[in-house]
């Protein structure tokens, strides 16, 4: 069977590494790409010691030269990358009244162009192919919106128009291109926020609790799989029923 590769956007931790470890459960070769050189290797470590291929990369998303370099790498040292997952992300939140413009352009510039720039990236070759997957990581707030996330809210509701845009351009040569939407979920993302507010959010949640990077993780594995070859434009929440 062909060796298919998978390259995971902040693979190195939280949901990015739960989708690089379920990705090499269901046999793909994983490159784990961020800017945390000693994680990357740590989750690489993980994914040889259950006889897994990993091959990690340098990745800074704010920097163009970055991703050409690191995809251009990839496409070097594994031949393919015929599923993308753009899952890295970062917040800087603040009212809109009082958010810094580096802010704004930071979060826009990694989280909306980051996933534009990623995917073109590995487009060529996925056409070339006539086949591949990408699945982009948004959030619940890019569908009901956040006070306090201007920034975050507008990069994760680009990244679904995005989504539907580019499964429209690319479905034809068997692409398909999908996101998910996770709610709130169990990373260092999270990890900030006080046992108060957690507690007031999870009573909101109709499951009653945070989710699982894994519960992420199970959804991509599924966008990246043949049983998902119909599906293509979609954004699947993973939410625990918080936003229906
Ligand atoms: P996390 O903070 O645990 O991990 C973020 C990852 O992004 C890390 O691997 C980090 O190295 C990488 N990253 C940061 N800056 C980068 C850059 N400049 N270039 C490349 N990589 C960079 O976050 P997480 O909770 O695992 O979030 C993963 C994705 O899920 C993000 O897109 C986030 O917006 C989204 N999400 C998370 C939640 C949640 O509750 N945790 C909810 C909805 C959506």
């Amino acid at each position: 069977m062909l060796n298919r590769v998978a390259l995971v956007t902040g693979g190195s931790r939280g949901i990015g590494r739960a989708t690089a470890l379920a990705l090499c459960r269901a046999g793909f070769e994983i490159v784990v790409a961020s800017p945390e050189l000693e994680k990357n290797e740590e989750v690489a470590a993980e994914i040889r010691s259950c006889s897994g291929r990993a091959l990690t990369l340098d990745l800074d998303l704010a920097n163009l030269e970055s991703v050409k370099t690191a995809f251009g790498t990839a496409l070097r040292e594994c031949g393919r990358i015929d599923v993308l997952v753009n899952n890295a992300g970062i917040t800087r939140d603040a009212l809109a009244m009082r958010m810094k413009p580096e802010d704004w352009d930071l979060v826009i510039r990694i989280n909306l162009s980051g996933v534009f720039f990623a995917t073109q990236q590995v487009l060529p070759r996925m056409l070339k192919e006539r086949w591949g997957r990408i699945i982009n990581v948004a959030s619940v707030v890019g569908r009901s919106g956040n006070p306090g996330q201007a920034n975050y809210v507008s990069s994760k509701a680009g990244v679904i128009g995005l989504t539907k845009c580019l499964a429209q351009e690319v479905g034809s040569r068997n692409i398909t291109v999908n996101a998910v939407a996770p709610g709130f979920i169990e990373t260092d993302m999270t990890a900030k926020l006080s046992p108060e507010v957690k507690a007031k959010m999870a009573e909101k949640i109709p499951l009653g609790r945070f989710g699982r990077p894994e519960d992420v993780a199970a959804a991509v594995k599924f966008l990246a799989s043949e049983d998902a070859a119909y599906i293509t434009g979609q954004c699947i929440d993973v939410n625990g029923g918080m936003y229906m």
